[in-house]
């Protein structure tokens, strides 16, 4: 739980000035073509923010970028290895009609600035003497390569990683894992699975695959379906919960696209939202959180993964007092301190103003 009033909001007032909000300007440093649908963004993070730009492998950032005059937030994990790699590195695949992952992959060059948020997320490596497993599909090797390298580094522990594509020309770094494997055959196993080849991942597969490592740390991020089959398996084993761990790739409905029941607004509750440039006033249900009530309202903020981990949503306190329901990781002390909220767990104690980040 945590609560934050306007005062700390005023005091935090200029503390950022390096920045806009919670985003930084960051140089392309360099743009590499890895697959048909898929490049690598190389960032330049300068001396004065390497502290803030300090990472654990298997986290993530977010980037603020503005696609046909609209601004959208979205999360990449990092690809690189902090203390291996020597710059932070994000991998976008192309989304059929993807706004921001099309813009990326077509927009982005060297020489460019791109404005990002610190490194977030809670699908690290976890300090442990245990074999691990790796799933990943699609676009969720990012995470995974980057605890594996780390995991190989800084660890003795035995490691599978299975990568499922579509097919042999979407298999991002196939060639740095093909190395991986050159260099630690002794204790690295890797399986690629290829959808037009061997046909999609099953349950049975993820079991035959596990073999006797039941007592491994799992990772698994991909594409929602194959996550669920790789869940299915390790459930079939009995596997602990606290041996699982999960990236979701989700990405923000369209605005105001799913089922919303209606809200009881008799109340007292309203939030003043400043929203690129325009304030609205917005009366809110008992428990309503500011997200909701902002995306009922028909605006469009910012947000991701709405359990507050990964920060997207985050706006800041000018008047009123606002308790969060919980904080994942999402935000930290000092921008807590500065006044900042998530608003997909934020629920107004009374009338309250917050502003999105220009
Ligand atoms: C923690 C985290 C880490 C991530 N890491 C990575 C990573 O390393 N690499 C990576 O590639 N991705 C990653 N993602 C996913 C990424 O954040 C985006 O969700 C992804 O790139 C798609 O965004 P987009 O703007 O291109 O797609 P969107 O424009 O949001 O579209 C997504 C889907 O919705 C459909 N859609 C869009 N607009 C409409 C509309 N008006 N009506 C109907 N349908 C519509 C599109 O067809 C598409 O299928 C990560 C996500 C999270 C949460």
């Amino acid at each position: 739980m945590s609560s934050v009033d306007a005062q700390g909001a005023d005091q935090a007032a200029g503390a950022n000035a390096e920045s806009s909000g919670p985003y930084y300007q960051l140089r392309v440093a360099d743009v590499i073509e890895e697959t048909h649908d898929s490049k690598s963004i190389v960032l330049d993070v300068p001396d004065e923010l390497a502290g803030r730009f300090t990472y654990a492998s298997g986290q993530f950032l977010s980037f603020r970028v503005e696609v046909d005059g609209q601004r959208l937030v979205r999360c990449y994990s990092l690809a690189s290895a902090p203390g291996i790699d020597p710059a932070h590195k994000v991998t976008v695949k192309r989304v059929v009609d993807g706004r921001a992952s099309n813009w990326m992959n077509d927009a982005v060059s060297p020489g460019d600035t791109l404005e990002v948020m610190p490194p977030n997320g809670v699908f690290v490596l976890k300090q442990r003497e245990t074999p691990i497993v790796l799933f990943s599909g699609g676009s969720g090797i990012t995470p995974c390569i980057s605890i594996l390298k780390t995991a190989l580094a800084t660890t003795s522990r035995p490691i599978k990683l299975v990568y499922a594509n579509r097919d042999d020309r979407s298999v991002i770094f196939k060639d740095e894992l093909s190395k991986l494997l050159g260099e630690h055959g002794d204790r690295l196993e890797i399986t690629h699975r290829l959808d037009d080849v061997h046909g999609f991942v099953d349950a049975a597969l993820v079991v035959q695959e596990i073999g006797s490592r039941t007592d491994a740390d799992f990772y698994i991020c991909g594409p929602g379906p194959f996550m669920d089959v790789v869940e299915a398996g390790l459930a079939s084993l009995d596997i602990p919960a606290d041996q699982i761990h999960i990236e979701r790739f989700e990405s923000p409905d369209t605005p105001g696209a799913e089922a919303t029941a209606p809200v009881d607004t008799s109340g007292d509750l309203v939030v003043t939202v400043s929203l690129d440039g325009k304030e609205t006033d917005i009366p809110l249900g008992e428990g309503e959180t500011i997200l909701a009530a902002a995306r009922r309202e028909g605006l469009e903020p910012p947000f991701a993964c709405e359990e507050a981990y990964c920060g997207c949503c985050m706006a800041r306190v000018t008047e009123g007092e606002v308790e969060m329901k919980m904080n994942d990781g999402g935000i930290d002390q000092r921008q807590i301190d500065e006044g900042w909220v998530l608003t997909c767990q934020a629920v107004p104690k009374g009338k309250v103003r917050i502003e999105y980040p220009d």
